[in-house]
């Protein structure tokens, strides 16, 4: 899942001082699961926004909504009133939702009230942790299902280097060295053999290195065209 924060309430004033109508815009997905844009801190952040502008003596109209996804448009369609009537957005959807409003709403002005931080999962109660960095070149057959590019501090492609101790990472003592994750876990399943052989330069360009990313699915194109005859 997408892993996001909330902006400070400070910072989501300053998003929406100049407005005099506010819609603040929920997403009931990734950022719901991590309790950072979903209904009910929806809710929460604009009558917390309602009530701080009140209280720097602004009269502004702040109303609030959640859809299913603001990553695709037909549920953004469904509040598109309320978005053209607004003078700001405030999306708590990741940065995908918001760039999704400002494709489907150009004429609107739309501001990101969470900053979007990694692809991720919960760990443990209140706990996310960062688990793929969308390579775009999976290499988790090589390395036991534990991923070098988003755990190894230096997205190392043969490791460990020569920080790792005790099993941590010379960065920090509470991150785990993936390497010897990776060596720990191949070694329990008898597959060392995986990472013994010398991996090549990662191909970048299949990540963002190559510039923004795109699949095309032909497949799915052809049955798009064909319900639309
Ligand atoms: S190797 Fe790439 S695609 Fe696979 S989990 Fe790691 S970052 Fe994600
Ligand atoms: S100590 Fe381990 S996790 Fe840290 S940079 Fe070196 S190989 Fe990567």
């Amino acid at each position: 899942m997408i892993v996001a924060e909330q902006k400070s309430l400070e910072e989501m004033k300053a998003l929406i001082s100049d407005a005099e109508k506010v819609l603040v815009l929920g997403c009931g997905t990734c950022v719901t699961v991590c309790f950072a844009g979903g209904e009910k801190e929806t809710m929460i952040a604009s009558s917390s926004l309602r009530m701080a502008t009140k209280l720097d003596g602004k009269d502004i109209k702040i109303e609030h909504a959640t859809v299913q996804r603001q990553c695709e448009w037909e549920y953004l369609d469904q509040v598109a009133d309320q978005i053209k009537d607004a003078d700001v957005v405030l999306s708590l959807g990741c940065g995908i939702g918001v760039q999704a409003i400002v494709e489907r709403f150009p004429e609107s002005w739309v501001v990101p009230g969470l900053n979007t931080t990694f692809l991720g999962l919960p760990s443990e109660q209140g706990v996310w942790v960062e688990r793929c960095a969308a390579c775009g070149e999976c290499v988790l057959d090589i390395t036991g299902g534990i991923c070098p590019i988003a755990r190894c501090s230096k997205s190392l492609m043969n490791g460990p280097c020569g920080g790792s101790e005790d099993g941590h990472c010379e960065i920090d003592k509470d991150v785990e060295c993936a390497w010897q994750l990776i060596y720990d876990r191949l070694a329990a399943k008898g597959k060392l053999d995986s990472i013994l052989k010398l991996q090549p330069p990662k191909d970048w360009s299949s990540s963002r290195d190559g510039g923004p990313r795109k699949i095309v699915r032909p497949d799915l194109r052809f049955i798009n065209e064909e319900l639309e005859e």
